[in-house]
């Protein structure tokens, strides 16, 4: 009997410090974070009340993997559309400007510069399409080594989003 209430109390014990490391494991936002954020953004709300961009996919890659990236964070959901009323729609360039894609807020676009794109590796290319739809989520560029993050400028191999933009993200949205 002792045994069993040893093993039993042993078992509260271990619960409590997997919960606490849960809660410590959550995303800290520092002001640091808070900064890189842009006031403009696209959303609306879906029907669960939790707020939406949607797409226009008019360009010849797809951007749906890197769409649920960003909508598993929980906040903001970014889904395709085929109508008009959209939010942002995406689509292809091709021009020698050293810039790989672009995010124009006042004109609801997402660009990608074909001219770069073509010859990128697929994490390079998800890479960029996080990076413009972190721009779409209000976050700015984050130009600052060691940090992890999608929204340096350049062309990198990163394919998720890093703890970095979470914590802008989470700042940005209200969590
Ligand atoms: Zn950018």
């Amino acid at each position: 009997m002792k045994e069993i209430i040893k093993l039993f109390f042993g078992t509260i014990i271990l619960f409590m410090m997997i919960s606490s490391s849960i809660v410590n494991a959550a995303p800290t936002i520092r002001v640091t974070d808070c900064a890189y954020t842009i006031p403009y953004t696209f959303a609306q709300t879906d029907w669960t009340g939790k707020q939406k961009i949607t797409y226009k996919n008019e360009s010849i890659y797809s951007v749906a993997n890197e769409a649920v990236k960003w909508s598993n964070l929980g906040l903001v959901s970014i889904f395709p559309t085929l109508v008009s009323d959209y939010d942002v729609r995406i689509a292809n360039y091709s021009q020698v400007d050293n810039i790989y894609g672009y995010t124009n807020f006042l004109a609801s676009v997402i660009a990608y510069n074909n001219y770069y794109f073509k010859s990128m590796n697929s994490y390079q290319r998800t890479y960029t399409i996080l990076h413009e739809f972190g721009h779409a989520l209000g976050l700015d560029e984050r130009n600052v080594v060691g940090h992890n993050t999608v929204m340096r400028q350049g062309n990198y191999s990163q394919t998720n989003i890093g703890s970095h933009d979470i914590a802008t993200y989470n700042c940005h949205w209200g969590k």
